[in-house]
């Protein structure tokens, strides 16, 4: 097996088996090949986490926030010293093309990790005066906090999770996708190596059952996931039920909105990147694009003419811009949502159906695909479908189109292009989702935070609001003067 771990967790720095636990098989999409092995965690295993989670917490929250910044700094350098190898290993794991994975994976993971070393350091308290006695305020880790992983983005997501929670002084113990186990694993090397004290960062393999058990286990502090808006409500509820702090990042069918001003070259290239990037696994995707009608026409024209261009294949062939789909599972239900747009009358203007590449048969590759003629009422323009699955809506004016794209239960992103400045801002400012772009699409610099409204989660990644997420405020008033007792 081409990328087997030396074990299936990484507990208190160093691998730990036990096969008692579900098999988790992981396959390279483009061709099916089996390319590791590991065993969901049992309860003896979590437990292992548990300990070595609360030894880390314990060296690590007196660790001085300049010294953890040292530590997440040398990470990232390795991480960027092993781009190569950990983008190799993500497209085996995620069939997403290498061409994708060598600028947009590890290398935001570093990104990630160098950010929060540069902020670990700034989170100062304040000291408050009360006329004589005063207040002081401190910030403080809050304790094992639990990563859980969606498959999409693998090393990414776990280091936008660790990076911050490390930086505030917690430990984590992460829970990979049981689609996407291997990264994580090689991540919590990277930190070993780094110098990071056993136990800090741990991660533990698991399906639904375990995860959920993970979530449900007293001594975690806070749940942060990444998935999809059924998980996220099951997760809030165990969450609740205990009064643990939680972060979603949840799924979305955001909306790009083009007006008919727009630099239409601009817009149907940031309509393409946020449709058939990573094969359109991507929860920010601006799955509803909406035109304004004077330059429909134009728009599709280009769109189509672009999209056919898109070369489809091997994913470890640098040139390949489009990989196949992670699993069968998905690809059936992008394939049903595509019999869908037909049926509910959408226009199929271009991709539609399966690819096969010669000799990777056996992936699950999709053209990318571009519906017009989409109603706000039709399935495909209401659910996340999670594939290159464009839907193009036309709009005649600005309050009809803010109305429309508000239709949602989701809230994660939003796009409008236009090249009046006034109008982007005012449109913007009444579309209910968490991250916006103006003239651009899904670029998300580690500055930025990220995540969405309404059901598309609570909480954010990125920018310095995720260390305050990480962290909680202990207030200690100071006496200066006699106790008065009315006594
Ligand atoms: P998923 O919800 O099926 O699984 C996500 C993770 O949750 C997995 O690790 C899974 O094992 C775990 N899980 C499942 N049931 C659980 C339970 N009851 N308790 C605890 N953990 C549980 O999602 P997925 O298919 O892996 O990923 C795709 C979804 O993730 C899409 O909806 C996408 O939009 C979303 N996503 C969101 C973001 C974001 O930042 N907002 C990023 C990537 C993906």
């Amino acid at each position: 097996m081409r990328a087997q771990p030396a074990g299936s967790h990484f507990i208190g720095g160093k691998y730990v088996e036990d096969t008692n636990g579900t098999l988790i098989e992981s396959h390279y999409p483009a061709t099916q090949e089996l390319i590791a092995r590991v065993y969901s965690a049992t309860e003896p295993v979590l437990e292992a986490a548990i300990a070595a989670a609360e030894e880390g917490f314990k060296v690590w929250k007196k660790t001085a926030p300049a010294e953890r910044a040292r530590v997440l700094r040398r990470a990232a350098d390795i991480m960027r010293e092993r781009n190569h190898e950990l983008s190799v290993l993500e497209t085996l794991d995620t069939g997403k093309p290498l061409q994708e994975t060598l600028v947009a994976d590890a290398a935001s993971g570093a990104e990630a990790l160098e950010y929060f070393a540069g902020i670990a350091a700034t989170t100062n308290g304040e000291h408050i005066d009360l006329g004589g006695s005063y207040v002081l305020t401190k910030r403080e880790p809050l304790g094992i906090c639990l990563g859980i992983g969606a498959w999409n983005y693998p090393i990414q997501i776990a280091s936008w999770k660790a990076a911050p929670a490390l930086a505030a002084g917690n430990s984590m113990i992460f829970k990979p996708s049981e689609m996407t186990v291997l990264s994580a694993l090689k991540l919590a090397e990277i930190f070993k190596e780094a110098g990071l004290p056993d136990g800090v960062f741990n991660v533990v393999q698991g399906d639904r059952v375990a995860a959920a058990a993970m979530v449900a286990h007293p001594k975690i502090a806070k749940v942060s996931l990444t998935g999809s808006v059924p998980t996220g409500k099951k997760v809030a509820e165990k969450a609740a039920s205990d009064l643990k702090h939680m972060s979603l990042e949840l799924g979305g069918k955001s909306p790009i909105i083009i007006f008919e001003d727009s630099d239409l070259d601009n817009a149907v290239g940031a309509a393409m990147n946020g449709n058939f990037y990573s094969s359109g696994q991507i929860c920010s995707n601006g799955t509803r694009v909406f035109v304004q009608r004077s330059v429909l026409s134009d728009f599709l024209e280009r769109l189509k003419e672009r999209t056919l261009r898109i070369t489809i294949g091997d994913p470890l062939n640098e040139e390949t811009q489009l990989g196949p789909i992670i699993s069968k599972g998905q690809f059936d239900k992008i394939s049903q949502y595509i019999d869908l747009g037909s049926s509910e009358g959408a226009t199929l203007e271009v991709g539609g159906k399966r690819v096969a590449i010669e000799g990777l048969e056996n992936g699950y590759f999709v053209e990318p695909t571009v519906f017009s003629g989409v109603t706000d009422d039709m399935r495909i323009a209401r659910e996340e479908i999670f594939g290159p699955v464009m839907s193009v809506l036309v709009f005649d004016d600005e309050d009809e189109v803010i109305a429309r794209a508000n239709d949602t239960e989701f809230g994660l992103a939003a796009a409008v292009f236009t090249k009046d400045f006034q109008r982007a801002y005012r449109v913007i400012d009444q579309i209910e989702a968490g991250t916006c772009w103006i003239n651009n699409y899904n670029l998300t610099p580690v500055e930025m935070p990220f995540g969405g409204h309404k059901n598309s989660g609570i909480g954010r990644e990125n920018g310095h609001w995720a260390l305050d997420q990480y962290s909680q405020v202990k207030s200690i008033y100071v006496e200066m003067g006699d106790v008065e007792a009315g006594w």
